[in-house]
């Protein structure tokens, strides 16, 4: 079926969180330390409600388990990706996540975590974690045990615009700040490596210091994806990264762009501008998925989409 799914993104309160999901996307945000739009999920923890009339009262969940024609029949128990918007008004904690093999032994069969970032915004002199310092393990555990955590950590500049993988295994962190569009697994498996002593509701947050010393990649090794970039139309189309689990592009249109979608679904996220894909409007901030094998679409207008596959 040739539809363009329309997702009623699904809004989460962090501790870190701020209010630029309203006044940067206009969305009905719950609070001023609102840290995630979910713009796309099937999550249970989160999951799409969908503004098409013909499937009210539908999720992207139940969608996925009564249509999955929709999303070319794909395996697996539960919609694979996750788009969210995050809001890191203050630090994000310093965290590390599992892959498909340690989260399915030890987290009632959960996936693991890849996901990736695309920097959306960031005040001037921003940074982000990234990596580690450690040679050893046990150089690890003495520099936990010393809370010497600004000597371990990997703090890296970044500037609108950047990307980066964080595969299973990568220690990392949002730094306070920073607006990013994340694509993940979809999959809320993390383990809290260091937490700045921080409190909520007058506890400080679980840490998970064991599990993150079993996953960590120690010594760290940098990832840069392969990138390559083309023309389609008026579009520049900008290939972020390609794994195992998800590719994610970047396209920046000027006029018109004809596609053909061959994928059992995309993930289309509209970061500026306004246009239609195949007549149908689409403005800043709407999140939308192709359905399955959709075949030839005609975009016009002046938008920035960052979309993404399996
Ligand atoms: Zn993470």
């Amino acid at each position: 079926m040739r539809t363009l799914l329309r997702m009623n993104p699904v809004f989460q309160e962090k501790i870190w969180g701020g209010n630029r999901l309203k006044t940067v996307f206009d969305y009905p945000i719950p609070s001023d330390k609102t840290g995630e739009c979910w713009a796309i999920s099937g999550h249970p923890s989160g999951d799409c409600t969908l503004q098409n009339p013909e499937f009210a009262g539908e999720t992207v969940g139940s969608l996925w388990k009564k249509h999955p024609e929709l999303f070319g029949n794909l395996p697996g128990e539960t919609f694979p990706l996750l788009i969210k918007i995050i809001d890191a008004k203050d630090d994000l904690s310093i965290q590390v996540h599992p892959d498909d093999a340690y989260a399915g032994a030890h987290e009632n069969g959960s996936l693991g975590k890849t996901e990736c970032w695309y920097v959306l915004d960031c005040d001037p002199g921003t940074t982000i974690v990234i990596g580690h310092n450690a040679e050893t393990k046990e150089q690890m555990e003495e520099m936990i045990e010393k809370k010497q955590w600004m000597d371990l950590i990997r703090q890296v500049p970044i500037q609108k615009g950047d990307f980066f993988q964080i595969n299973p295994g990568c220690l990392h962190a949002i730094r306070g700040g920073t607006l990013i569009l994340e694509t993940q697994q979809s999959s809320d498996v993390t383990y809290r490596f260091y937490d700045y002593d921080r409190l909520s509701d007058g506890k400080p947050r679980p840490l998970h210091i064991q599990q993150s010393l079993d996953v960590t990649q120690i010594p760290h090794k940098a990832e840069a994806p392969q990138q390559s970039a083309w023309t389609n139309g008026d579009a520049k189309v900008e290939q972020l990264v390609s794994c195992q689990y998800y590719t994610v592009c970047r396209m920046t249109l000027d006029g018109k762009a004809h596609m053909d979608w061959n994928q059992p679904f995309v993930n289309v996220s509209v970061l500026s501008g306004e246009g239609t894909l195949d007549g149908q409007k689409v403005s800043k901030g709407d999140h939308l998925i192709i359905t399955s094998n959709y075949g030839p679409m005609d975009i016009e207008g002046n938008l920035e989409l960052i979309y993404s596959h399996i």
